[in-house]
């Protein structure tokens, strides 16, 4: 097993690999920059080093990161998500200085980095993809005669694109128009790459994503898939597992599918392969070369710790479970907590948290570095926090997220918590019949009044009070 191990992020997925890290007996090294020096994971990992007063430039500099695990003894990296998980230069350093990147190899981050490529590299795997562009565009003419030969609407992509951004609907030739400077743009400034592609607009897909592990000794295996189709503007809100809108059949060539492409490219460490799905049709979409925010339904519903698997692999060591062994039981909810008005636009509510408790009982799980007291960094996510619940049955796990979201006090802060009680009341997420649009479709859903503990209305008023009378 490994020794010691980097974390080259923060956050909840830092603290979330601190205690596999614990539960494994690795030892772990924890990376801040100033603004973090209260962060949960500083705190929680066996030991931690500033890098100094940027907020972002350390986690940021891989060959500051490398040298650090060098220095400390480390023998391995976790990278987590984000940050610098999915750059091939940091992985490439790494394997140089004679590190264990805990992912795939720098050239398959690179391969499936680029969405294109990634696109090609199915293609020859027989794996299904959106229809569009072969390679990257080279102008917007070419984007306009594919469009044409597609048929619109159409998608404008950021070749590095991630996180949901970097992606434009065009319905018609002149919005194609506009929207291509705008992708570049855009990508140029979040990804440091005017690489842009076409693919058709899949109108009103579900998003399903299968995760899978793969060995160093040529084992691939999944664990089922997430349907992640409750979004906004391309982000993930509310993801469930498994999803309730598949048929047995359609998981299974789904969940083949995917070790299909996994063994494809030679995948090794944890993974997930995105699909979207319309009627019987499924397409791949990308893949995404390391632990996703939401591996934790996954591990609800099958009880398989992902990020200990990873630790094993990275080892060396052959995955611990086959195929046939792999159960999953009942189903899961993730609801990303963020720290964004609803009621404004999501508008981000960074803070001090003035009072936080979190929500138990049975079936609950939380993944978050905040606390009572602790002030949220502008500068980095506003995902503050994940509630993940489990349950038997599809009607019992909608009925313990809403008691769990319930359960939560978060104040401080304006968080999406309520608002995901809207969606959990809805007919059609009780009748687990959504798609991507299901978001946009209802506006209506962020018109709710917060609900306040009458000990809450009193505090309020005694407050307000006092501040009216000049105490
Ligand atoms: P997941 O795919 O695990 O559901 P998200 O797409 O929400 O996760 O991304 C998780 C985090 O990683 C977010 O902070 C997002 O901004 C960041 N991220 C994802 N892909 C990229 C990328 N290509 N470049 C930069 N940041 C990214
Ligand atoms: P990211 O790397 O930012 O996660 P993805 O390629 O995974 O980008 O797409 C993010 C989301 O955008 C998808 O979950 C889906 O809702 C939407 N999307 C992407 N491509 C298409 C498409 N061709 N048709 C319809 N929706 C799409
Ligand atoms: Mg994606």
């Amino acid at each position: 097993m490994l020794k010691k191990v980097l974390i080259a992020n923060r956050g909840e997925i830092a603290v979330r690999i601190i205690r596999a890290c614990a539960e494994a007996g690795v030892r772990s090294v924890a990376i801040y920059t100033e603004p973090d020096r209260y962060g949960l994971h500083v705190k929680r990992a066996d030991e931690a080093y500033s890098l100094g007063e940027d907020p972002l430039r350390g986690y940021l500099d891989p060959a500051g990161i490398v040298s650090l695990a060098v220095q400390t003894g480390c023998d391995a990296i976790h990278p987590g998500y984000g940050f610098l998980s999915e750059n091939p230069d940091f992985a490439r350093l790494c394997e140089e200085k004679g590190i264990t990147f805990i992912g795939p190899s720098s050239s398959v981050i690179h391969n499936m980095g680029d969405k294109t490529q990634a696109r090609d590299s199915m293609r020859a795997a027989g794996v299904p993809i959106t229809p569009g562009s072969d390679g990257n565009l080279e102008n917007v003419e070419e984007a306009l005669t594919l469009a044409e030969q597609v048929g619109y609407p159409v998608m404008i992509k950021a070749t590095s694109g991630g996180g949901g951004r970097g992606i434009r609907r065009c319905d018609t030739a002149e919005e194609l128009k506009q929207q291509y400077p705008r992708v570049i743009s855009e990508a140029t400034k979040a990804f440091g790459s005017a690489e842009v592609f076409l693919e058709k607009c899949i109108v009103n897909p579900r998003h399903i994503e299968v995760q899978i592990l793969g060995d160093s000794h040529g084992n691939v295996v999944h664990l089922y898939e997430r349907d992640c189709s409750i979004q906004r503007r391309n982000q993930k809100l509310i993801e469930i597992a498994p999803s309730p809108q598949l048929t047995p059949e359609q998981r299974h060539y789904i969940g083949d599918l995917a070790v299909k492409a996994a063994e494809a490219v030679g995948y090794v460490n944890a993974g997930t392969v995105e699909f979207l799905l319309t009627g019987n049709e499924v397409y791949f979409m990308e893949m995404n070369t390391r632990v996703q925010v939401e591996h934790t339904i996954t591990e609800a519903i099958t009880g398989i710790d992902i990020v200990r698997e990873q630790l094993r692999i990275a080892a060396g060591l052959p995955l611990s479970i086959r195929q046939e062994d792999i159960q999953y039981r009942g189903y899961a909810l993730q609801f990303r907590i963020n720290a964004e008005d609803p009621k404004n636009d999501f508008l981000p509510s960074f803070g001090r948290i003035s009072h936080y408790y979190a929500p138990g009982g049975p079936g609950v799980r939380v993944d978050t570095a905040i606390y009572t007291g602790y002030e949220i960094p502008p500068y980095y996510d506003s995902m503050c926090l994940k509630l993940v619940v489990w349950a038997l049955t599809w009607e019992e796990v909608i009925a313990r997220g809403k008691r769990a979201l319930d359960d939560m006090r978060l104040h401080g802060i304006k968080t999406t918590a309520q608002y995901y009680q809207q969606i959990l009341n809805h007919p059609d997420f009780e009748a687990a019949s959504f798609n991507t649009s299901f978001v946009p479709e209802h506006p209506e859903l962020m018109n709710y009044s917060i609900k306040r503990h009458p000990s809450e209305v009193a505090l309020a008023i005694a407050a307000a009070i006092s501040a009216h009378a000049g105490f």
